[in-house]
């Protein structure tokens, strides 16, 4: 197993930041260039992918690999034997292994499924000491230092193996007999009662979702949440530059931003002016358009190609997810001299049922135990009436789904604080974001 200690990881990030581009570049290659050898060495998959590649081979050359494609051979894709699925799978069904390794070495966790079939996804030491290490070093910037001193708020989902619900146990297991400086809230928790726990515990930093911190900024303008955060830190969805400057007016505190996922880790993280920079040194990033084909410089991208320079137990090169991004080719006032992107579509509009504000995540972790459901879409139609859209999975029946799905939002939004509200079935396709790019998941209609 690949090891790398803390040192010479952080050595290397802030290397990696002051490098020329063509040096970094020079980098990044080498680094391709091990994690191919290896895993033509320890995965079936890539050695028979892999198997007419010559020596002197260019990123262009891999194949693209998709979550469907590595899903059908997951035991052949992975370079450790040991791990399996149904392994994998066993181990994060059963909340009580949050805090033990997978294996006793890796961390593992579950892609949240927003495309219908969540993926488990299994990470080394070396991913992870480099992957926090670019969080700490590029991101929190000396605030992790304080942070243990700290008292933090975390607004997310509770429910298991969400990469930010196992990594905000860790922080609190850290704390130890400290925890209590630690307020873990479910992002289900209505407004109401966050605003109240969060003016008694007055954090001195906040973490959530962008939409759900926006929520709260407003709550802030409106002058009913009464705290004065050090620092904001956001990640899992997509921040837009009006949410950024919703927090910024109500918080005037420095808003990190993170642009990970399960199973890139952390791709790009925001400076100071509140701009991504992509973790350029560890993380190629392939803009490309439906055919998998590059896109122009400034142009908005389809999908893009992820491979991660340190995963060598389940090796994402060339991953195409459908994530819309722009590199803007433009220096950052910031002085980074690391690459600048924006991203795409947040999942959709705020929703407002009997005047109360519900942000996408809230929505999506009140459906994402609702069986056999694969995609979905709210639109709201009037102050408390919503149109419920879905496709059920592959092969399962389609009305139980719909009625499941309708009770479970009726007595969530009930719980959440929005009164009785009317759910209808609509049959009719997905409406389309008149714009182009993703289709979104919430559209409020009643305004
Ligand atoms: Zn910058």
């Amino acid at each position: 197993m690949k090891t790398i200690s803390r040192e010479q990881a952080l050595q290397w990030i802030a290397q990696g930041e002051s490098q020329k581009c063509e040096e970094r570049m020079a980098e990044v290659n080498r680094r391709l260039h091990d994690l191919v050898l290896y895993v033509r060495e320890h995965s079936p998959y890539f050695r028979d992918a892999y198997k007419d590649l010559g020596e002197a081979f260019i990123l262009q050359d891999l194949p693209v690999t998709t979550k469907a494609g590595l899903l059908e051979c997951y035991d052949h894709w992975v370079t450790d034997p040991k791990v399996t699925e149904e392994s994998v799978r066993t181990y994060l069904s059963d909340l009580e292994n949050v805090s033990e390794n997978y294996l006793g070495r890796y961390t593992a966790l579950s892609t949240s499924g927003t495309t219908g079939n969540p993926m488990p996804m299994v990470r080394d030491e070396y991913h992870n000491t480099i992957h926090g290490c670019l969080m700490e070093q590029r991101l929190l910037k000396g605030i992790e230092a304080s942070l243990l001193s700290s008292k933090v708020a975390s607004i997310i989902a509770t429910d298991g193996f969400v990469s930010s619900y196992s990594s905000a146990l860790r922080i609190k297991r850290r704390l130890g007999d400290r925890s209590d400086r630690f307020l873990i809230l479910s992002v289900l928790t209505p407004t109401t009662e966050i605003v109240e726990k969060l003016n008694v515990f007055q954090p001195e930093m906040l973490t959530g979702y962008p939409s759900v911190l926006e929520v709260l900024a407003r709550e802030k303008l409106a002058g009913r949440l009464s705290i004065t955060p050090d620092v904001i830190a956001s990640s899992a969805e997509k921040m837009t530059r009006d949410t950024y400057e919703t927090l910024r007016n109500a918080f005037d505190c420095p808003i990190l931003d993170n642009y990970c996922s399960t199973e890139g880790g952390e791709i790009a993280m925001s400076c100071s002016h509140g701009y991504l920079h992509l973790n350029e040194d560890w993380i190629i990033l392939e803009p490309v358009d439906e055919e998998f084909r590059p896109v122009q410089l400034g142009e908005w991208s389809s999908g893009v190609l992820i491979t991660d320079l340190t995963n060598f137990v389940q090796p994402i090169i060339r991953y195409h997810v459908g994530d819309c991004v722009r590199f803007s080719g433009q220096p950052c006032a910031c002085g980074s001299n690391l690459p600048v992107l924006e991203i795409s579509g947040r999942m959709g509009d705020m929703l407002s049922l009997n005047d109360t504000s519900v942000a996408f995540p809230v929505l999506y972790f009140m459906l994402s135990d609702v069986k056999n459901l694969s995609s979905w879409q709210i639109v709201q139609t009037g102050g408390n009436a919503i149109t419920f859209r879905f496709i059920e999975k592959h092969g399962t029946s389609r009305e139980p789904v719909g009625i499941a799905a309708c009770e479970k939002l009726q007595q969530s939004l009930r719980s959440y604080g929005c009164g009785e509200v009317v759910v209808t079935i609509s049959h009719e396709p997905f409406i389309k974001n008149p714009k182009g790019g993703k289709t979104p998941y919430v559209l409020n209609r009643s305004q």
